[in-house]
């Protein structure tokens, strides 16, 4: 399998009144074509801004440090981060080769333009089509997320839609010009249960049919056994493991990957109980514990070795790795 998008030794910073917050800390991540990869963690993890970085949308408010992030799409790969800022190719990039969703329509949609307005112009941008066929072609798009009525519905402002049309009609914008990828932060975190999981059926079903690669920013887990091939999850700024979704579920080496999955409520099971949860909170980046940053919440924690140095990562094969000192090098319980 050859990644379609390989993310490499990422770090990236933002100031702060009270010093620089590294939120990302040194991220390895391959995207496939056609397949999911689920980031999931706790919030502040740095899971968005790792998505961010990839299309260079934090570097307003924050740097990318280190690292290189490859975009391998048609023709030669290069190295997104090398890329003028304000140069087309970063512009062809966002919205044309990658689309991206949050999780707040807000964030994408303008409020005083029609949803219509919207669509045709990333459709004229991205696709070359004159004003007559992106018309048409964007009440196809409304028509293929589910947005009933489309003929009508184009000329509506996003207020006059509801919080799940809104973000039907985001991924319609997102998918306009038929992306390799699409980066999806959150995006149904804000809606109820039943249109989350028609948003979610939405997905599956476009990217089965348009093949997209699917980078999923989410902190559910059940979210994550729906939609994931490959797992990543963060904590701190750094992937502490990786694995197909399958393992990961059946066998998850890491102990927050263990204490996550341990907080998850199994229907029927845990209904009416309350639900584990895993003691302490997340630390401040500012101030991150020294060796393991997962050693002061962690269950098998050794004393005078997780504190004091840094876990390497151990591979285990078949795209499962893991950092922690409970593994030696050939992924053996140590
Ligand atoms: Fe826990 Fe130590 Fe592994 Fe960190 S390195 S997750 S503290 S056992
Ligand atoms: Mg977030």
């Amino acid at each position: 399998l050859k990644p379609l998008l390989e993310i490499s030794g990422l770090r990236t910073s933002f100031d702060t009144f009270d010093g620089k917050v590294r939120a990302v800390d040194g991220v390895d991540l391959e995207v496939y074509a056609g397949r999911t990869l689920c980031v999931v963690g706790e919030s502040g993890c740095g899971k968005s801004v790792t998505a961010r970085s990839i299309l260079r949308l934090v570097e307003d408010s924050g740097s990318i440090d280190a690292g290189s992030i490859t975009w391998h799409g048609d023709g030669e790969p290069f190295d997104i981060l090398s890329l003028d800022p304000r140069g087309k190719r970063l512009q062809r990039l966002r919205g044309g080769d990658i689309g991206m969703i949050f999780q707040e329509p807000a964030a994408s949609l303008l409020p005083l333009r029609t949803i219509g307005a919207q669509l045709i112009e990333t459709l004229r941008i991205h696709t070359g089509l004159d004003k007559r066929a992106a018309r048409a072609r964007a009440v196809e798009l409304l028509d293929a997320v589910g947005i009933p009525d489309p003929k009508r519905r184009i000329d509506a402002y996003p207020f006059q839609l509801s919080g799940g049309m809104c973000q039907r009609a985001m991924i319609a914008i997102a998918l306009c010009a038929n992306p390799s990828l699409l980066i999806a932060d959150e995006p149904t975190t804000a809606l109820d249960v039943t249109t989350q999981a028609r948003i979610l059926d939405l997905l599956r079903d476009l990217q089965a049919e348009h093949r997209m690669a699917v980078m999923f920013i989410t902190h559910d887990l059940g979210v994550v056994a729906e939609l994931a091939d490959e797992v990543a999850v963060m904590y701190l700024g750094r992937v502490v493991e990786r694995a197909p979704v399958d393992e990961l579920f059946a066998d998850p080496k890491h102990p927050y990957t263990k204490a996550l999955l341990a907080s998850v409520p199994v229907l029927g099971r845990d209904r009416g109980r309350d639900l584990p949860t895993i003691p302490g909170t997340v630390p401040n980046p500012l101030h991150r514990p020294s060796g393991c940053s997962f050693h002061p919440r962690c269950a098998e924690a050794v004393a005078g070795k997780c504190d004091i140095d840094a876990p390497t990562e151990v591979d285990f094969g078949g795209g499962r790795t893991a950092e922690c000192v409970l593994y030696d090098t050939e992924g053996a319980r140590a």
